[in-house]
């Protein structure tokens, strides 16, 4: 991970602040993205069950010569798998799929409050990382009171909540809330799946820059802290988002970029959200 900026997790690991998203990746294609990835720069792939890529993306990390302790791997436990002995069994199927030994990080996807099994949940992935299978925990889609309630109630915070956030939705009482607790934010969609380039804002700042909006948009995350996940399957896009970490934004584009909350969600709301 030399040569990038990380971020330190409150149980004391680093990880990469800049990452390869892998939703919509197809498992054929996903050992090439993987390594596509690598190859950019990228020593973090956030990955997922319900993404169906697992064994493509385990098989991109096993077949790199770079370090498998060079690589921070994510997955995420799905919705229909939410409980103790759920969970743990669910895992296990997620590990032979990527064929590793141990996964950096694993979040519960969504809370599912309706359900309210995701402190039972949570007790499963404090188990696994008391084993070693998984080497940091955390979750996904958390709101402050679901937060709250998995510390009152087993006394471990999480290390991370990926939430959707880009610069239409810049999620500051959350990103707040995180900050207090210690959580790392982890920004899902950070380019709000392409609709934020059309932003006048953003146009300009790029043809200023001589840089894409993409990588406005992306600095705009990294300047603000945040760990930022862009997905692509091009390897020329790859690169572009990669060199983000090398742009540097004003004040006063921090300023104008963190101006543009409208609210706009793409995803769904994770208080009511509860697909299995
Ligand atoms: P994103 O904001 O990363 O946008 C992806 C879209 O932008 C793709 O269509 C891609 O082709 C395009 N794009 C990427 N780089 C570009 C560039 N340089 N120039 C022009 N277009 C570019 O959206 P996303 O994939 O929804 O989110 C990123 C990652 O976040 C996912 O892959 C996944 O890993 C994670 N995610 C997590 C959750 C969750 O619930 N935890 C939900 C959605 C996504």
């Amino acid at each position: 991970m030399a040569n990038q900026p990380t971020l330190r997790l409150n149980d004391g690991r680093r990880m990469p602040q800049m990452g390869a998203g892998m939703w919509m990746v197809p498992d054929e294609v996903a050992a090439r993205v993987v390594t596509d990835a690598l190859d950019a720069g990228f020593r973090l792939i956030d990955g997922a069950a319900v993404y169906g890529n697992e064994k493509g993306l385990g098989r991109g990390i096993r077949e790199t010569d770079i370090p498998r302790d060079e690589i921070f791997v994510t997955t995420k436990l799905w919705n229909d798998a939410q409980g103790y002995d759920a969970a743990l069994a669910r895992f296990d199927e997620s590990m032979d799929r990527l064929g590793l030994d141990y996964v950096d990080l694993y979040l519960i996807h969504w809370p599912m409050p309706s359900r309210d099994l995701y402190v039972e949940t949570w007790k499963a992935l404090i188990r696994l990382r008391e084993d070693g299978r998984v080497r940091s925990i955390g979750v996904s889609n958390f709101h402050p009171a679901h937060l709250d309630r998995l510390i009152t109630e087993t006394g471990v915070t999480p290390a991370l909540n990926q939430i959707e956030l880009h610069p239409s939705l810049p999620q500051v009482d959350l990103r707040a809330h995180n900050d207090r607790l210690g959580i790392v934010t982890q920004s899902w969609t950070p380019l709000g799946q392409g609709h934020v380039f059309a932003s006048p804002v953003v146009l300009d700042i790029a043809t200023r820059l001589g840089a894409s909006a993409a990588q406005v948009v992306l600095r705009w995350h990294l300047q603000n802290g945040l760990s930022v996940i862009p997905k692509s399957t091009r390897p020329e896009r790859l690169r572009e988002n990669f060199a983000a970490l090398d742009l540097e934004l004003s004040d006063e584009d921090m300023a104008a970029l963190n101006g543009l909350d409208s609210g706009h969600r793409t995803g769904p709301d994770p208080e009511t959200f509860a697909l299995m």
